[in-house]
């Protein structure tokens, strides 16, 4: 199942791609469950049980531009840094080995699959394409190997990051360098996990005016998805619709010979297998980092 966020209604997508359709789940329920996208997730459980049985009737095309993030509003948003080896070597780290170094993207920066993002002139800001993981379910002491039944569903993530700020501070300061305006897309959609083969082994990736700079495959996270959930749960309650940015493969402007940053009209695209495709304009708009 798909489930996304339209116009800042929660509503369940069905279709090919490009032919896809939008459900109203309000509507569609009776008013069962409500419109905010970001409320499903404290029932989680009975929508599912509920959408899966539902007939759907009086769907709507819809632009992709509509489309907002389907958590909007996570209470916590946990990032996790270095859990690719390659990207762990290009940023000039050993690969962590007993536990993932964790930040936050603090939740004003969360925003939809589509638009204009804009960038500090004269910043450094990079692109970081993650899978995302939504909780679906009050998590806590959680073990890897009932992870999943924790988890609503998966979507696409952007990890913006302007690396001057983050490096204005020592010890570099991740979560104001990325946290700034627009800098946590999350789309198209949240896919559930039912739907992927291997839900442990999606290929993700990110173009830059086409030109590809990011591939790889979340089968080569150093801690997957379930080893996070266990890990963050361990100490921290993770809530309903609590966001995890599950960390970035290699081929950031950072970690480049010669380094290289999103600049003013520059167009970064992001896909992930079996999910879908971010699309974000990049204009140099805001005043330079202090
Ligand atoms: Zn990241």
């Amino acid at each position: 199942m798909r489930v996304a966020n339209l116009q800042g209604r929660l509503v369940v997508i069905a279709g090919d791609p490009g032919h896809e359709l939008a459900f109203d789940v309000e509507k569609g329920s009776n008013g069962r469950f409500g419109a905010d996208p970001q409320r499903v997730y404290e029932d989680w459980a009975a929508f599912t049980g509920w959408a899966v049985t539902a007939e759907w009737e009086n769907g709507v095309q819809f632009s992709a531009e509509d489309l907002g993030s389907p958590a909007p509003t996570p209470r916590q948003v946990f990032a996790i840094g270095l859990n690719y080896s390659e990207h762990a070597a290009e940023s000039g780290f050993d690969a962590p080995t007993s536990a993932p170094p964790v930040f936050t993207k603090f939740p004003s920066c969360i925003t939809g699959p589509h638009g204009v993002i804009e960038i500090p002139q004269g910043g450094h800001v990079d692109w970081e394409v993650e899978l995302v993981a939504v909780i679906g379910q009050y998590a806590h002491h959680v073990p890897a190997g009932s992870a999943f039944d924790y988890i609503a569903g998966y979507s696409v993530g952007q990890d913006i990051s302007e690396r001057l700020l983050q490096m204005a501070a020592t010890p570099p300061q991740f979560s104001m360098g990325k946290s700034l305006p627009r800098f946590g897309p999350i789309g198209p959609w949240l896919v559930t996990l039912d739907e992927f083969a291997d839900p442990d082994d999606l290929e993700l990736g990110c173009e830059i005016n086409g030109e590809p700079v990011q591939r790889s495959r979340t089968g080569e996270l150093i801690f997957s998805v379930s080893a996070l959930v266990a890990n963050l749960s361990a100490s921290t309650p993770l809530l309903p619709g609590d966001v995890i940015f599950t960390g970035t493969p290699s081929g950031v402007g950072l970690g480049r010979d010669s380094q290289r940053w999103l600049g003013d009209g520059d167009v970064l695209t992001s896909h992930i297998e079996g999910i879908g495709e971010l699309r974000h304009r990049f204009v140099v708009a805001a005043p330079p980092i202090a």
